[in-house]
């Protein structure tokens, strides 16, 4: 037995590692990854329920590694928080997918809305306001145009602090929403002083409406006290018709998913919304 221990011991010992050195080489990938030109923005569409139309994106975004190929941002966005590699991360996406919506109303696809994900460690940095201004600034997209998705972990993390960052952001004409709602442990009391426009629903609780039967228990909940909180409500993860049906009947504003399109390339979104506005 005592052998056994030794080598199981070995073993996790031999793992932790391995994953310690992983993530030292993707961070010393990731950092010459931006001026290598190696990370890319997609957009997945979202669609406006009531009138069947596209109503923004979401920009995520993609890594191509020289010799390893796609590395999906799950994998390599966790390890950038743990330096300040995500700050200019989150700072090259923004400004990369602010300068693309302009270029396609330049194009004549209208005025988009985008949504950027933003990291709870770009909150906690003093200069997080002030990049999003000077973004703003540089690239003359309308403020209204750009939503900033921050998850339930991030602001529920240090929530003084969090409430005083988002003020300032709403200030600046920015709308904010709150990802991956319902994973989290938000309290009502601090729901309501969030500046918050929007809350997205976390898939997790959209996987839960298996069919036209489906109580849907949660998202249900979410709509309503969404709505009587004054915000409105997109659904990720929509995948099945009947799904987009429910969530419609339950007065969702906003549907995103592979049912309405995966996320893509600027060039394949721009046709995407042509043929969606040809329709
Ligand atoms: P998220 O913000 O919750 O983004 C939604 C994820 O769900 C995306 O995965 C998207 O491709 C995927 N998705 C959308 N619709 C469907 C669907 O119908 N079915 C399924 N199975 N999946 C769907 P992705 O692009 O791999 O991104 C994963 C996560 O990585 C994101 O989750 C976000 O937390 C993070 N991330 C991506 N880009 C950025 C970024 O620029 N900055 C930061 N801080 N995080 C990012
Ligand atoms: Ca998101
Ligand atoms: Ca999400
Ligand atoms: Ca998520």
């Amino acid at each position: 037995a005592k052998e056994d221990q030794g080598s199981s011991y070995h073993f996790y010992a031999e793992e932790m590692n391995k994953q310690a050195l992983e993530r030292q080489i993707i961070e010393r990938d990731l950092k010459i990854a931006i001026p290598n030109g190696e990370l890319e923005v997609y957009y997945q569409p979202k669609l406006d329920v009531k009138n069947n139309r596209v109503a923004g994106m979401e920009a995520l975004v993609r890594w191509n590694h020289p010799e390893r190929g796609f590395m999906p941002p799950g994998l390599f966005i966790p390890v950038a928080e743990r330096s300040p590699l995500i700050v200019l991360i989150g700072d090259w996406v923004l400004r990369e997918a602010c300068r693309q919506v302009r270029r396609w109303q330049a194009e004549g696809l209208g005025d988009l809305k985008v949504a950027v994900n933003v990291s709870a460690v770009q909150l906690k940095e003093n200069c997080m306001v002030t990049n999003v201004r000077q973004v703003l600034l540089e690239t003359g997209l309308a403020p209204h145009l750009l939503e900033l998705e921050i998850t339930e972990s991030a602001v529920m993390d240090d929530v003084e602090h969090t409430i005083s960052v988002l003020e300032n952001l709403r200030d600046l004409g920015v709308s904010l929403s709150i990802d991956d709602f319902g994973t989290g442990y938000s309290s009502l009391n601090y729901l309501k002083r969030f500046p918050v426009k929007r809350i997205k629903i976390d898939k997790a609780f959209v996987d839960e409406i298996i069919d036209e039967t489906s109580e849907g228990v949660i998202a249900r909940a979410v709509v309503t006290m969404g709505h009587s909180f004054g915000m409105e409500i997109t659904a990720e993860g929509v995948e099945e018709e009947f799904q987009h049906e429910f969530l419609s009947k339950l007065g969702c504003d906003e549907i995103q998913g592979y049912l309405f399109g995966r996320p893509m390339q600027a060039a394949d979104f721009k046709t995407f919304v042509k043929d969606k506005t040809a329709e």
